[in-house]
């Protein structure tokens, strides 16, 4: 499995498993460990998570799996804060709102370790840029957590520039990737201009929603449709076993050293994920991607 270093210290398998929908697949720990033990094997050593994910209950559904300790030592967790929801969880949470203050990232993290039964996550993100956001607060609450070991590195997540360059002039030490929306299907960060932005600062994003989160297999719409058709025949020319595995080898052909990440309990799923990996792409099938995905030729 390829790798991709994020810092000196810090490397994420190229292919990393998210954890958004781990409730919804009704696993029991069992089940989950042979999941990431299947993983792991075929060197998928990074888990995406989210305070939030499954109304805050996808943390310790994972955490309980890891209770076998020799797991963690071999795992990049990542894992975010930021957003704040309602729910039957967490009953004091009034409203639906971001907050990035340094309580409250503080107090994310240490809700976060518990729920995961570990000492350190490997890298927290914030999940959303806050239009409340005071950066100097924010690193503070980031200093305090590398300080004390909690957290070793940070990054953002569906940050545009300016919301990066203010974060980014507050802390002594760099953000080191910025997650992003980013598939075949929606094209938006690689028309703004948000992908260039880590080229530029030599930061690998990680890609969430590779396969718009399973709309492409779905969706009647032209677009979908016209995608699906193009995905189609580039998969019989190099070779593919099925559109999502286009998918993926669309986004690891682009210079950014883009990290996909798979959303699926399955494990052939996650399987064809790596396969992709092996797979190349011309410049010419690239293109033909992007255009039937923009419905018009490139100027
Ligand atoms: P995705 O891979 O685009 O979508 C996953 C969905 O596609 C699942 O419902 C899956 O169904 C379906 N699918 C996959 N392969 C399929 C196939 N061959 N045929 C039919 N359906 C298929 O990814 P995602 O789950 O939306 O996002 C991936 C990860 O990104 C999340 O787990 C989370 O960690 C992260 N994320 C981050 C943010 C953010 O704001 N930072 C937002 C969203 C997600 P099955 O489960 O049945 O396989």
């Amino acid at each position: 499995m390829q790798r991709v270093n994020l810092t000196e210290d810090l490397s994420l398998s190229r292919i990393v498993h998210g954890m958004w929908r781990l409730a919804d697949w009704k696993f029991s720990t069992e089940e989950i460990l042979s999941l990431i033990e299947h993983g792991m094997d075929r060197g998928v050593t990074t888990y995406d998570h989210a305070d939030i994910y499954g109304s805050y209950t996808c943390e310790e559904i994972f955490g309980n799996a890891l209770l076998k300790p020799s797991l963690r030592e071999k795992m990049e967790i990542v894992t975010k804060c930021g957003i704040v929801i309602q729910s039957e969880n967490r009953p004091s949470h009034k409203s639906h709102h971001y907050n990035t203050n340094k309580t409250h990232i503080i107090k994310s993290v240490e809700q976060s370790l518990m729920n995961l039964k570990t000492d350190y996550i490997d890298l927290l993100l914030i999940h959303r840029p806050d239009p409340l956001m005071d950066p100097s607060e924010t690193a503070e609450a980031f200093n305090q957590l590398k300080e004390s070991g909690k957290v070793r590195n940070f990054g953002v997540s569906n940050f545009k520039k300016p919301q990066w360059d203010m974060l980014q002039a507050y802390l002594e030490y760099p953000l080191v990737t910025n997650q992003l929306e980013l598939s075949a299907y929606n094209l938006e960060n690689f028309e703004d201009g948000t992908i260039n932005l880590c080229q530029e600062m030599g930061v690998a994003p990680m890609a969430w929603s590779p396969l718009a989160g399973g709309s492409i297999f779905e969706e009647s719409n032209e677009k979908a449709v016209r995608l699906r058709k193009t995905l189609e025949i580039v998969k019989e020319e190099i070779g593919a076993n099925g559109i999502d595995e286009v998918m993926y080898a669309w986004l690891l052909r682009h210079p950014a050293k883009i990290i996909p990440i798979v959303g699926s309990g399955k494990k052939e799923r996650l399987d064809s994920a790596i396969d992709s990996l092996n797979l190349s792409m011309k410049k010419e099938q690239w293109f033909n991607i992007l255009t039937s995905s923009m419905g018009h030729d490139i100027p």
